[in-house]
């Protein structure tokens, strides 16, 4: 359902992504693990087109952006909309209500009219477990719950893929479950997810493969049980080890 091939990125003379190629099947949950400054938000943000690749093909659902060419404007917009993308910073508009802030995309971007996106709000809210802090302002509800939102507002979009870019790293530890718990839900639902984070026990427990990526390559991908006891390569048993 997914398609990378060839993936590079390149910041200045940095080059952070040096040929990823990677497949997600519908339905799959993929972890992407490994150590910091590995690029692993700069290949989410890839799929989103929150960067522009400097090189590569990447396809969703048959739809296909080559950057070895020009890349039109429109296509972009329309390819990202495809993908919903939870920030580990949340980033809900502070001036807006919980499901105002998730009804926004839907009026805003795809033109819903305005008594239907509300309804879809709603029981979006609900299903994260926020039906009774509909009304509440970002600033009034915990860091868990406003991940909640966030991932309902993502919802709202109604993507195809869900791309969660360490959701929970800002989050006080006793709140990191709620969150985890919502994410479960959504790919026991069938949802396609990639998933940057370093919750091992959430890439144990969803996961049905884990990647991990050092120095801007995929060094190893495999099941989680194959990847946590029986690593393969080198590097991501040294990484594993230090982590666990
Ligand atoms: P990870 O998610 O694995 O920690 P990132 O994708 O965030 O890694 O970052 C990979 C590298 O790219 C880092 O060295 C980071 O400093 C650099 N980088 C990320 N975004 C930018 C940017 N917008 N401009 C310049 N360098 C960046």
């Amino acid at each position: 359902m997914i398609s990378i091939q060839g993936l590079y990125k390149q910041f200045g003379k940095l080059e952070v992504l040096k040929g990823i190629d990677l497949e997600v099947a519908k339905g799959n949950v993929v972890v992407i693990i490994g150590p910091s400054g590995s690029g692993k938000t700069t290949m989410l943000r890839c799929l989103n087109v929150l960067e522009t690749p400097t090189k590569g093909v990447i396809s969703i659902e048959g739809n296909t952006l080559d950057f070895s060419r020009t890349v039109p404007k429109k296509n972009i917009a329309s390819f990202r909309r495809l993908t919903g993308m939870v920030f580990q910073s949340y980033n809900l508009f502070p001036h807006k209500t919980a499901i105002e802030n998730v009804m926004e995309g839907p009026i805003i971007v795809k033109r819903e009219n305005k008594d239907f996106a509300r309804k879809k709000a709603q029981t979006l809210l609900e299903k994260v477990g926020l039906g009774d802090k509909i009304d509440f302002y970002p600033a009034q509800l915990s860091g868990g719950q406003q991940q909640r939102v966030g991932i309902a507002r993502a919802l709202a979009m109604e993507p195809k893929v869900m791309l969660f870019d360490e959701p929970t790293s800002a989050l006080d530890p006793e709140l990191v479950g709620e969150v985890l718990k919502v994410m479960k839900d959504l790919a026991n639902e069938g949802m396609t997810m990639i998933v940057v984070t370093h919750e091992m026990r959430f890439a144990r427990e969803a996961a049905d493969e884990v990647i991990f990526m050092d120095q801007g390559v995929v060094v190893e991908r495999n099941k989680p049980e194959e990847i946590f006891t029986n690593p393969k390569e080198e590097r991501t048993k040294k990484f594993l080890n230090m982590i666990q």
